[in-house]
């Protein structure tokens, strides 16, 4: 390869990168396209004056990258943390090109954030910051430029400060530009659940492709938040038999299955939504990491990076694992597990469900029309299992693992869009 290496003193970009080259060589990638794609389209700073609570005025950083629009307007997410910077935003942005680009959605990959405390700042400072931000990103995001999202620390009402603040900024409602939204003010009905759909569903045909019935077929998760709890439910909906959860307060077994409606309704009326307390018969408390290394035919990763490292990973007992969470397996882990034959469904196939669906927001919002629950799960599920049996193929057909095979389909067709377009701008 003639072209000149990007390289980054950022952790998170550089092996962004490294990775984008490592695929990109071993799919033959032209130099040219592998420059371009290398590069992000545009790399946004802007200042955020903010007056505290205090009387007095505060400068916060905020940031925007575009990485690719060569399939479709950037989408992803804008973090509130003290460590976002320009480079990460660059990184993640990068990331989401190639998860939209496997999703099959029509976006490019975008990020944006603010570098700041939110646990130091009030509901009205935290206003000020959003709205300013998207203020002096307005000429740089819309509907069918940049449609951020929320991310670390930000959500619905981060969400609505934004899309009021360029409406009145254009004298016109601007629904479209911003994703994850509340229901009652042009969000979707069906978001809350679709990750945890999406990863079942690709656990489910995992199991159809491997001539396994879902009935009886044991599954442990980690984490029972939002996507372990959605990923669960829909397990046992299939005939599964969930053996173990687990979040802070530890990891909970039961052999023959725990009763997850009643573990789900636990968690939704406790204050803190956690599992504390939790029993039902036959249900044991173990401590925190042994659901990594519970016997089961599936285990489901849904709670942090790097859970599964060179330390442990040779304890690890389930057959296939579906990662949820974003780099539950560090590439340490990752090798061990190779070894072992543990058969691993990647975090950005697996969890697309979520960007799957903020397109479906997108696409209700630029419509006007609002679609049932039931249409919306129909059509998530339906682009899953497309999604995850294109996977499956692409791995067959070039002979390579389910990660790889994912990061390459995606390089693919972003290539390919960039080849028709040709080289402009
Ligand atoms: P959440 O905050 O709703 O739930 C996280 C769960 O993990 C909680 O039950 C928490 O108690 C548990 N947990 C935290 N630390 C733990 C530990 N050390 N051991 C065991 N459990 C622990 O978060 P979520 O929205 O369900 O997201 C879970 C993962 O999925 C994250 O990695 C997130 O980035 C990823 N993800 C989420 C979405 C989404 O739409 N929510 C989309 C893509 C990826």
């Amino acid at each position: 390869m003639a072209v000149a290496k990007r390289t980054s003193t950022n952790v998170l970009l550089d092996t962004a990168l490294k990775n984008f080259y490592a695929a990109a060589e071993e799919m033959g990638l032209e130099d040219g396209l592998i420059d371009i794609l290398s590069h992000s389209e545009r790399r946004t700073c802007v200042s955020i004056p903010v007056e505290m609570d205090d009387g007095t005025v505060k400068v916060f950083d905020g940031y925007r990258v575009l990485h690719s629009s060569a399939v479709g307007p950037g989408k992803g997410g804008v973090r509130f943390h003290p460590e976002v910077n320009l480079d990460e935003c660059e990184a993640l942005g990068m990331m989401m090109t190639w998860k939209c680009s496997l999703a099959g959605i029509p976006y490019g990959g975008g990020k944006g954030g603010v570098s700041c405390e939110p646990l130091e700042l009030s509901k009205k400072e935290k206003e000020r910051i959003s709205r300013t931000w998207a203020a002096r990103m307005a000429p740089v995001i819309g509907a069918w430029t940049d449609i951020p999202a929320p991310d670390v620390n930000t959500g619905g009402p981060e969400m609505v400060w934004f899309m009021d603040t360029i409406s009145k900024m254009k004298n016109q409602l601007e629904p479209a530009i911003f994703t994850g939204k509340p229901i009652p003010l042009w969000g979707s009905k069906g978001r809350t659940a679709a990750t945890g759909y999406g990863v079942a569903t690709c656990a489910l045909e995992l199991l159809k492709n491997l001539g396994k019935s879902p009935e009886g077929a044991t599954v442990a998760i980690q984490g029972f938040g939002n996507v372990g709890t959605y990923a669960a439910l829909t397990m046992i909906g299939a005939g599964a038999k969930v053996v173990g959860i687990s979040d802070i307060t530890g990891t909970y077994y039961a052999p023959n299955g725990l009763d997850i409606k009643k573990a789900f309704d636990h968690v939704s009326n406790h204050p803190k939504r956690l599992l504390e307390g939790f029993t039902c018969d036959g249900c044991q408390k173990l401590d925190l990491p042994e659901v990594l290394f519970l016997d089961c035919d599936i285990f489901i990763p849904a709670a942090l990076e790097g859970v599964i490292n060179g330390k442990n990973a040779d304890k690890v007992k389930a057959k296939y694992i579906v990662e949820a969470a974003n780099g539950p397996i560090t590439p340490e882990g990752d090798a061990i597990l190779d070894e072992k034959g543990i058969l691993i469904v990647p975090d950005f196939l697996a969890n697309s469900g979520g960007v799957i669906g903020s397109y479906f927001e997108w696409a209700q919002d630029l419509g006007g029309f609002f679609w049932s629950e039931e249409e919306y799960n129909d059509r998530l599920i339906r682009i899953m299992k497309d999604n995850f049996q294109r996977v499956w193929s692409y791995a067959k057909e070039k002979n390579v693992k389910m990660r790889r095979a994912a990061f390459m389909a995606a390089i693919q067709r972003v290539a390919d869009a960039v080849r028709m377009r040709g080289v402009f701008l």
